[in-house]
């Protein structure tokens, strides 16, 4: 009836309206969420299943907001992207995560760091610069830092990404291909890029149990890095049954809340002691 189209109008402009206000606020609150020490680097393990240790850690950025609580990163990068806030933003996050990484050295914990890029960093013409000067500044030597970008990012910025890769690489930084599996299709950049590392999404770890489609596609990445001389991570690894699975597939590494949720610093210590042999 035209009564109730008109009421669905007003109702999705209103929500339109509440979208648009609630964005607004979010961007002007994340302008101010570095200055106000609101931003938060998580940590979350990585295992090496063939040695069965510790191998590295993730650095997951989280800002905690003094009215909305936690607001999860799927929400608010993309948004600090838009605004251009995702390149200061960024910088902390290595910087941040550079530093507890020595930390953790220092007190005799030899982990390797992963930390994300976004679409705007790897843009970025001073990246390489400002990669090469948090690892002067921190101490933190090369080789413990890996780069995750995803396919979306390499595809969308394919010319750049060969250059900016090898620059990476001569930094002595490792880069992984993050969600593989779930972006473009083409896999011509595999043979083209300095690429150290994929990790398989967890879309497909989740249903490698119950689903031969994922087993079979989890399977062929594992066989395609070997192939290709790079690592392979399992991500979202939640079941001691994808293990099994990721085990007898002989994938060396994991990722995922079977081994630990990403925590804050403290947290991330207090367990690496509590972490026998995987
Ligand atoms: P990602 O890089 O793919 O990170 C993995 C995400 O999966 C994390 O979500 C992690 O908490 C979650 N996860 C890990 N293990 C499991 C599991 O076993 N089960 C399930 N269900 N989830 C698991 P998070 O921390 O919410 O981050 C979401 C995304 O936000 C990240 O996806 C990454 O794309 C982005 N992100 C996080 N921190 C940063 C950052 O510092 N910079 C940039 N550019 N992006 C970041
Ligand atoms: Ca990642
Ligand atoms: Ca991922
Ligand atoms: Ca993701």
């Amino acid at each position: 009836s035209k009564r109730r189209s008109r009421n669905t109008i007003s109702f999705f402009t209103a929500d339109m309206t509440h979208k648009m206000m609630r964005r607004l606020e979010l961007e002007s609150d994340l302008r101010r969420s570095i200055d106000h020490a609101e931003l938060e680097v998580y940590y979350q393990p990585k295992a090496d299943i063939t040695a069965g240790d510790i191998y590295g850690m993730e650095a997951l950025l989280r800002w905690r907001h003094p009215i909305r609580g936690m607001v999860p990163p799927d929400e608010f990068i993309p948004l600090a992207e838009e605004i251009g806030m995702i390149v200061p933003i960024g910088e902390w996050v290595l910087r941040t995560a550079c530093r507890d990484a020595m930390g953790l050295h220092a007190a005799g914990q030899r982990l390797h760091l992963s930390v994300n890029l976004s679409m705007q960093q790897f843009r970025d013409p001073d990246l390489v610069a400002r990669i090469a000067g948090i690892l002067a500044e921190t101490g933190l030597a090369p080789e413990w830092l890996e780069l995750e970008l995803t396919e979306t990012i390499i595809m969308t910025e394919a010319t750049q990404s060969i250059e900016a890769f090898n620059q990476i690489k001569r930094l002595g930084v490792a880069l992984s291909i993050d969600d593989f599996g779930t972006g473009y299709s083409s896999l011509s950049y595999l043979t083209k890029l300095p690429i150290d590392t994929l990790k398989i999404d967890r879309s497909f770890i989740q249903h490698c149990g119950h689903d031969g489609n994922s087993a079979t596609v989890v399977s062929a990445i594992i066989n395609l890095a070997a192939q290709l001389g790079h690592s392979v991570v399992a991500e979202g690894v939640e079941t001691v049954a994808q293990l099994a699975f990721l085990r007898e597939r002989k994938c060396s590494m994991i990722q995922g809340y079977l081994l630990g949720r990403p925590v804050p610093l403290s947290e991330f210590t207090t367990n690496l002691a509590r972490w026998g042999k995987i």
